[in-house]
């Protein structure tokens, strides 16, 4: 049996509740050591994460969380990778980074101008038409590499283009925002409507022609 966290009703993890934990549950009954592959960086990482969350529940909105971890752990240069069509949004974000004593690299998403054919998308299939500029995220993250930031942040990188980004960084990294056009970068704004305007969610793959 596979691990099912997501539709646990016990949230024994929570309460150290052994005794009440759900069959095949992770947290109890079988590995113990949960505080290895915490070391170094990783381990300050997570404890600063830690000390972040509880400074500032429920008042420091991600962007204020971000600087107070990045002040925190020391981080100064700070590589800033961004989806062109949030080019403003940059701007204003990259502002507040130097305003609060941050050295910030930025890097946008069509960096290189190489049109989307190269990595064979036809012509068909492009969303115009013409030259169209593919989003580069290796090359963000090369570049970002190559500055040695301390710290990466992205902002906007679309569905799968963040996927290659998040491997290709060298510099630990975070999300101020993902993408999604249709809600205002709010993902789940539909999956709060899952049940009422948005139950087309629950169709998705039919709907699409994803199951036979
Ligand atoms: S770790 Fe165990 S108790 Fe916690 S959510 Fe998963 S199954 Fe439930």
């Amino acid at each position: 049996m596979s691990y099912f966290c997501a539709d646990c009703a016990q949230g024994s993890c929570r309460r150290h509740d052994a005794e009440h934990a759900p069959k095949n549950c992770p947290s109890f009954g079988g590995e113990t050591d949960f505080y290895a592959g915490y070391e170094g960086e990783e381990r300050e990482i997570a404890r600063v994460s830690a000390i972040v969350e509880s400074s500032g529940y429920g008042r420091l909105t991600r962007i204020e969380e971000i600087m107070d971890f990045c002040k925190r752990m020391g981080y100064r240069k700070l590589g800033f990778a961004f989806c062109m069509g949030l080019h403003n949004e940059a701007k204003v974000a990259a502002r507040i980074f130097r305003e609060n004593g941050f050295d910030v690299v930025s890097v946008g998403c069509k960096v290189g101008s190489a049109d989307k054919t190269g990595i064979g998308v036809k012509e068909e299939e492009k969303q115009h038409g013409g030259f169209e500029a593919m989003c580069n995220p290796v090359w963000q993250a090369k570049l970002l590499n190559g500055e040695k930031t301390d710290f990466n942040i992205i902002l906007g990188l679309c569905v799968g283009h963040d996927t290659l980004f998040i491997r290709h960084t060298q510099a630990p990294m975070t999300v101020l925002a993902v993408k999604d056009r249709v809600t205002g970068h709010n993902p789940l704004a539909a999956v709060y409507l899952a049940d009422g305007f948005y139950k087309k969610l629950h169709t998705f793959s039919k709907d699409h022609g994803y199951e036979e």
